[in-house]
């Protein structure tokens, strides 16, 4: 059985590169029928937040990422937040020590950077050993500690030898000897380090494959010196390339929208996020483009995950974007858009006429946010003067006086009036026309002319000619 899963950190919002993890984890556990766990990483006390975590859950099941082990859903493998499992690392640490493998130290803080200050002045790495150590654990020192309930950090020593990682991406990946040295398991306040909580939840939560970011590389042959520590098989590791920004420098906040939140307010679609995520540094053998979760998920394979960086094109997501707004139902969409509408005090008629409005500019639409741009006028009377001749001018006029004593009149009928009115005054189509959705839109652009006359009615279509005139 496949278990993968999600091991996010809530000190900030799910960004890009987080949620692409969470996908491909997804989509792998999906394809093999397997179990798909969300685990909270949140021993760093300082930068952890709960709101953080609520976040990054709604975050995931927006994109309809959805786990079957969770803090908030349970489990069989429980607690899956690291805060409540501190007995757990205790427990493996003191493991770890009984077998020798792991040992107490009693330094305080202050002696351990005189240490490393010592050995980077003899040009030596930084790397520490059990003997360095040694000469701290006096018999006073250990009733020191005692006496003012102080812990002693627990390091793991790690085997000076050869390890290699066969990396489900990146192929072989040889870390040589001495490359590291020993290293926290548990820190003095009782929190595990993040290679040793991730290894013992992994193993405990029988994790068999382990898909992360190639940030994570370093940390893994500490990873597989823990797993060989306490006899068990390494889960299979791929490590997926980092993400770059258009210009080739590591993604960033620089380069605009960089996190589902933000993605999500202005009103980009999750299955168009999911989709053009799943791209970033995948793609199916057919190389099609616009896929479903469910295709996805049939076509996802880890060779097929690129040992290149990708390279996050917010042009081309905002495309997919589009392309799955008309994909959508106009109900679907309009319900979308009505907050952005509230948020603005705009107020409407009715559904349908929401509908109508959403109709006349949906070919140009990318995100729901830039609704608010492309059909403000609709909503808002343009405050705007139009300049013509008198001849034009004569025109609107006459326009605005069959539309008042006519009322509401159907489509046909509209475009009819004014079609009149140009042949009978003999007008410039173009300047008239110009003027007309100048005067009803304050634009020079936009929807059809005729539907932006049905749209706004009659009445409403001759008193924004009559204010545009100055005659109202
Ligand atoms: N908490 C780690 C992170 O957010 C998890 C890394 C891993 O998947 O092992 O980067």
């Amino acid at each position: 059985m496949v278990r993968v899963r999600f091991a996010p950190s809530p000190t900030g919002f799910l960004h890009v590169g987080g949620a692409r993890t969470a996908l491909f984890n997804y989509l792998f556990a999906k394809r093999f029928k397997g179990i798909f766990v969300l685990r909270i990483e949140d021993t760093d006390i300082a930068r952890s937040e709960r709101i953080f975590e609520k976040n990054l859950m709604d975050s995931l099941r927006w994109l309809g990422i959805d786990w079957d082990e969770g803090p908030d859903v349970g489990g069989a493998y429980g607690p899956y937040r690291q805060s409540e499992r501190l007995q757990i690392y205790k427990e493996y640490a003191e493991k770890l020590v009984s077998e020798n493998k792991a040992y107490k130290v009693y330094a305080y803080p202050e002696e351990i950077e005189r240490l490393r200050e010592e050995l980077l002045s003899k040009n030596l790495p930084p790397h520490y050993t059990r003997e360095m150590f040694e000469r701290f654990a006096t018999k006073e020192r250990i009733r020191e500690y005692e006496e003012k309930g102080l812990q002693p950090v627990i390091y793991f020593s790690m085997p000076r030898k050869t390890i290699v990682h066969n990396d489900l991406i990146k192929g072989q990946v040889v870390f040589s000897e001495g490359s590291v040295g020993d290293f926290v398991l548990l820190r003095s306040n009782g929190m595990p380090t993040y290679n040793f909580a991730c290894v013992v939840d992994d193993m405990l939560m029988k994790i068999t494959h382990v898909i992360r970011g190639d940030d994570h590389l370093p940390n893994t042959v500490k990873q597989l010196a823990l797993y060989e520590a306490f006899g068990v098989e390494p889960p299979q590791i791929g490590h997926v390339s980092m993400i770059l920004g258009p210009d080739g420098k590591k993604l960033s906040k620089r380069h605009g929208a960089t996190s589902v939140e933000e993605f999500r307010a202005r009103g980009y679609l999750p299955e168009a996020v999911v989709n053009y995520l799943a791209l970033l540094g995948w793609s199916p053998p057919d190389a099609q483009e616009i896929m479903s979760m469910d295709e996805m998920i049939e076509k996802f394979s880890i060779d097929r995950v690129s040992k290149n960086p990708a390279i996050f094109d917010p042009g081309k997501l905002k495309w997919m974007n589009g392309h799955y707004i008309r994909k959508s139902t106009v109900q679907r969409i309009v319900e979308l858009l009505i907050p952005y509408i509230e948020a603005r005090k705009w107020t409407y008629k009715n559904r349908d006429w929401l509908e109508r409005v959403l109709l006349s500019v949906r070919d140009r639409l990318h995100t729901l946010e830039e609704f608010t741009e492309l059909a403000d006028f609709f909503f808002v009377r343009p405050e705007v003067i139009v300049e013509v001749d008198e001849q034009v001018r004569q025109g609107l006029l006459e326009c605005a006086l069959r539309l008042e004593r006519n009322g509401e009149l159907s489509k046909e009928q509209l475009v009819a009036v004014f079609r009149e009115v140009v042949k009978q005054l003999k007008l410039n189509a173009k300047d008239f026309y110009m003027a007309l959705r100048k005067a009803l839109t304050g634009k020079n652009e936009g929807p059809e002319l005729v539907d932006i006359v049905t749209i706004l009615g009659a009445l409403e279509t001759a008193s924004r000619i009559k204010k545009a005139l100055g005659v109202e």
